[in-house]
């Protein structure tokens, strides 16, 4: 297999990956990333390179899931890529046409890059949701454990066998299906995500305990206001706190959803699992305006206070009184409010501060976990931000406990391998 890692290989966000398996051409993913110039991968690199003359020569476009660092760009195919068939879930489908067309909406910092009538047309012309088999080649899917639609990408030819992670997590969510490890056959290359390479997380259940035990406390007096990404983390927290009221760990007292968060949710109630129901309310501008300090929970977005978001808005409000508090669930890029507020303190604020890790990502442990299980004969690092001397480091560790069995490569981005 040949690898040219057009973007997201060393660092998280913006993921595409051009993959030759005999004359086969492959592009997984097609990810956004505010931080480059147009926001998308370089696409024209694959012409620089010759891998390409034209996005049309591709044989296929996988897209593990719904997130925007995944999905975002993939609008970029009706350039001279309308007949290349795009796989994908179904739930990926329907998740990420909404979150394409509505993140614009939600705060004044995203930017619209793809036009409403592109990205319609884009996913209209999505074709398999559940793999495919050709003569020579054939494309499964396998459920990643990440939120509702991530799928792992497994490609077979004569030669090799190719397993893509996608962003994956081995533990138990509410809202996303488990890997079936035991029905996946070990890869000749392994593709595998590394947000939390070495990183081990507090236990995934006493994180959620004491998640709950916090809410808890503050729910006794006042609000407690949980900026949540639209897509997958908001529904994870509204049915853990949904299943702690029922347990009966958590007092029962109203729970509002607002934001883009309250369209993704809708879908996941049309997809089959039960985020909005008569405990979960959807907030209308009225509960905004008129809002108090009366026990309540607000899960919202944008997760990271983005500004003037719902979460950002409904901020100035909660940070006032030092009965409520405002408690994050997932990463806070450097340059946002969420970020500024949680590690810097830099609002005035008389409410508490406090955070989760909800990581939808497997740790260390858990990466490691699944090279043990599938025993490759390659790994190839992606999705990861470590420094050079974290790598060489990890690259030791790998050794002592896999030995010379499994090769390991941490490519840059615009890196090729002939694997
Ligand atoms: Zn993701
Ligand atoms: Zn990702």
């Amino acid at each position: 297999m040949y690898f040219y890692g057009i973007s997201g290989s060393n660092k998280i966000g913006g993921s595409s990956y051009f993959i030759k398996m005999g004359d086969r051409k492959f592009l997984l993913d097609m990810g956004l990333d505010p931080n480059l110039p147009g926001s998308y991968p370089k696409y024209e690199n694959l012409y620089r390179k010759k891998l390409l003359t034209s996005m049309g020569d591709l044989d296929g476009v996988i897209i593990s899931h719904a997130h925007l660092d995944h999905i975002g760009s993939l609008p970029y195919m009706l350039k001279e890529g309308k007949k290349v068939p795009i796989l994908t879930s179904n739930a990926t489908k329907i998740l990420g046409k909404t979150l394409l067309l509505s993140a614009p909406k939600e705060s004044d910092e995203y930017i619209e890059i793809f036009k409403k009538d592109e990205i319609e047309s884009i996913f209209s012309l999505i074709n398999s949701t559940e793999g495919v088999i050709e003569k020579d080649y054939q494309i499964n899917f396998y459920d990643s454990g990440h939120i509702l639609g991530s799928k792992m990408t497994e490609i077979i030819t004569k030669d090799e066998r190719v397993l893509y992670t996608g962003d994956f997590s081995l533990k138990n969510m509410i809202t996303a299906k488990k890997i079936p490890l035991a029905s996946i056959q070990s890869p000749d290359i392994l593709l595998c995500e590394g947000t939390n390479l070495t990183k081990n997380m507090n236990s995934y259940i006493n994180e959620r305990l004491g998640f709950i035990r916090y809410a808890n406390k503050v729910v006794a007096n006042g609000v407690l206001l949980i900026p949540a990404f639209a897509l997958g983390r908001t529904q994870e927290v509204v049915c853990l706190l949904k299943n702690a009221m029922k347990s009966q760990l958590l007092k029962r007292v109203p729970i509002y959803v607002d934001g883009l968060s309250i369209e993704i949710s809708q879908l996941y109630n049309q997809l089959g699992i039960n985020v909005l129901d008569e405990d979960v309310k959807i907030a209308s501008k009225r509960f905004y305006e008129t809002m108090d300090n009366s026990p309540k929970i607000i899960v919202c977005s944008s997760g990271m206070l983005l500004q003037n978001s719902k979460s950002y808005l409904y901020a100035q409000k909660v940070l006032k009184n030092e009965n409520n508090s405002v408690t994050f669930v997932g990463y806070q890029d450097k340059k946002t409010p969420g970020f500024k507020l949680l590690y810097q303190k830099k609002f005035n604020f008389k409410a508490n501060i406090n955070r989760f890790s909800f990581s939808a990502h497997g740790d260390e442990n858990e990466i490691f976990q699944l090279i043990d299980r599938l025993k490759p004969k390659k790994v190839v690092f992606l999705h990861r931000n470590l420094k050079e001397d974290e790598e060489r480091e990890l690259e030791k560790r790998l050794v002592k406990i896999f030995g010379k069995n499994i090769k390991f490569y941490f490519p840059k981005d615009g890196e090729e391998l002939n694997l």
